[in-house]
């Protein structure tokens, strides 16, 4: 199969072209490469049925042309990182409505399938884990612009799905929760890389808020794995899917392991969120997934606990 992936040099979308090369299928990539980068495409370069644009998915005849080349579509390409959302979330709101808006509407033309994907940040402040997909969500206030992040997501599932019920265009939309894995960078705020990072300078490890907080992270690789088998599964079409991993660990264990694993001398300091982020930044306190659509539909089973993930995050920073 031939598939164009929006975002495509970002983390998951390099991942996901990596390993559907090397399963034999054809990648187009359409990245302007805001927050992506083109050394996490560098090794593809040159790969048979490899080709890569470097704009934006607002160049609407180019996207037009990509989706009518291609069997599906991956559109991953979206403001993340809740650093970059917090500090500009004009841009973050009009790329991730507008972007799923144009690509729907092309793939539309000739009922390409489309992955939407979405996020575990939906859920919000909902303390009702584990979250199933018919869950309520949760938002805060629209003054506290973390909240335009979840709130532009689930624009694009709606729409997505009205999609799907009143033109019958297929779309499957996943909600990944806190993917990690080699490639992430902690420019955009994610604590994985940002830990490991500060572990192997010898800085301290900044735990934001009280450290009790805690998440469930997943591989890259068990991500790519079940989108693969999604975009074969004809019962995923229309629904909305978690994809996640449910070993859930708090930040401050998690800094604790990052700098047993990384054999680190740092020293752990704890920051208000009013610090790390702006005045009044309300946080999740838990985020688990609840698996049971995914496991029914494909049999997915992640397959990396946490210590494999920072084990190998530890050795990406260490040969960078
Ligand atoms: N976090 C932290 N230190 C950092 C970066 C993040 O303590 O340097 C915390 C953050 O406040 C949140 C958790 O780690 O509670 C996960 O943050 P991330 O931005 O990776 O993802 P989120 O789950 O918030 O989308």
């Amino acid at each position: 199969m031939r598939a164009l992936i929006t975002g495509g040099a970002g983390f998951i979308g390099s991942h996901l072209s990596e390993t559907m090369l090397a399963q034999g299928h054809d990648v187009l990539i359409l990245d302007n490469l805001s927050t992506g980068s083109i050394d996490n495409i560098a090794h593809l370069k040159g790969r048979p049925g490899f080709e890569y644009f470097v704009d934006s998915v607002n160049n609407e005849p180019l996207l037009a042309e990509l989706i009518d080349r291609s069997d599906v579509v991956f559109h991953f390409a979206a403001a993340v990182g809740v650093k970059l959302i917090v500090e500009q979330p004009v841009h973050t709101i009009e790329t991730n409505v507008h972007g799923t808006e144009v690509v729907l509407k092309h793939a539309n033309k000739k009922k390409k399938l489309v992955v939407i994907a979405s996020t575990s940040e939906v859920y919000g402040k909902s303390d009702d884990v584990p979250f199933r997909e018919d869950s309520d969500l949760v938002l805060g206030p629209t003054p506290k612009h973390r909240w335009a992040y979840a709130c532009s997501k689930a624009i694009d599932e709606f729409l997505a799905l009205a999609y799907w019920k009143e033109r019958k265009l297929p779309v499957i939309i996943v909600r990944f929760f806190n993917t990690v894995g080699p490639r992430q960078t902690g420019q955009y705020g994610m604590v994985i890389p940002n830990f490991v990072r500060q572990a192997l300078a010898g800085e301290p490890i900044t735990v934001f808020g009280d450290g009790k907080q805690s998440r469930s992270f997943t591989h890259v690789s068990d991500v790519v794995g079940a989108l693969l088998r999604l975009v074969c599964e004809p019962r995923a079409i229309g629904q909305v899917i978690n994809i996640g991993n449910t070993q859930e660990v708090t930040i401050m264990a998690l800094a604790e392991r990052v700098r047993d694993l990384s054999g680190s001398k740092s020293t752990i300091k704890i920051i208000p969120y009013d610090v790390a982020y702006e005045s009044g930044f309300e946080d999740m306190p838990r985020r688990v997934p609840d698996l049971t659509r995914v496991k029914s539909l494909i049999g997915y089973e992640p397959k990396h606990t946490l210590d494999d993930i920072l084990t190998q995050v530890i050795d990406y920073f260490r040969r960078k």
